[in-house]
């Protein structure tokens, strides 16, 4: 039987394992920032999780919302590029909407992301198909959503959110970027994928394999 709930240790582990993911792909996630931005993203978010994961290893929270928060004051104290502030938005509106409990079910999953993306929203003001994160991401929440809504169970619900994020990663190929420093680029930033929207995706590849065991 698949659990229904995600415990505040697998949480933990899904951070750890976004790190390892981040790492990973270090040098590319710097890559597509080469051609559209300033070839940092991957340095970003190698600093800012590695910061996050040395604050776990000193301090494990026991409530989600304590660790969330503890993210995303990290994020935002490490992470110089937009990145830093827009993924801190997204795990302080996270931890905010899941409150003061030690695990969640798919229905409080889905709470807490939809509460980051908001937060992610309101602070860049992007919308979909403006060629950043929220394209990845907005298409994982709509999928998790789907399989949540006939039925489905946890695990049915994250690998739907990450296949999703990852065509929407995908479709930010062709877009114009019309938020960030692509835009900047305008016309000349179509033919790259967005950097965010493929750190993005590795969150939710990192959610998945963690629910997998
Ligand atoms: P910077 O652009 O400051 O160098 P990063 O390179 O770390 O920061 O992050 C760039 C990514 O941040 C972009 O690829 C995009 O996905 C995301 N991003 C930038 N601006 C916004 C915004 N206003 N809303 C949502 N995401 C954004
Ligand atoms: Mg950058």
């Amino acid at each position: 039987m698949p659990s229904a709930v995600i415990t505040i240790d697998q949480l933990t582990g899904w951070l750890r394992r976004f790190h390892q993911l981040v790492i990973k792909n270090q040098a590319e996630l710097t890559e597509l920032d080469s051609a559209i931005g300033d070839a940092d993203h991957g340095i970003n978010m190698a600093r800012g999780m590695a910061a996050v994961i040395d604050k776990l290893d000193g301090e494990q929270p026991a409530r989600v919302n304590d660790l969330f928060k503890t993210v995303a004051m990290t994020l935002v104290m490490s992470v110089g590029g937009a990145s830093g502030p827009l993924y801190g938005t997204f795990f302080l509106r996270f931890a905010g909407a899941v409150g003061s409990v030690t695990e969640l079910d798919t229905a409080a999953l889905a709470t807490g992301l939809h509460a980051g993306r908001a937060g992610v929203v309101e602070r860049g003001k992007a919308g979909l198909g403006d060629k950043t994160m929220i394209d990845a991401l907005s298409p994982a929440l709509e999928a998790m959503e789907a399989v949540i809504k006939t039925g489905g169970d946890l695990a049915a619900a994250v690998t739907a959110a990450r296949d999703a994020a990852a065509d929407g990663r995908d479709a930010t190929v062709p877009m114009v970027a019309r938020k960030g420093r692509a835009s900047y680029l305008g016309e000349r930033s179509a033919g790259h994928m967005d950097p965010g929207a493929a750190s993005m995706t590795l969150l939710f590849d990192a959610l998945a394999a963690e629910l997998a065991g």
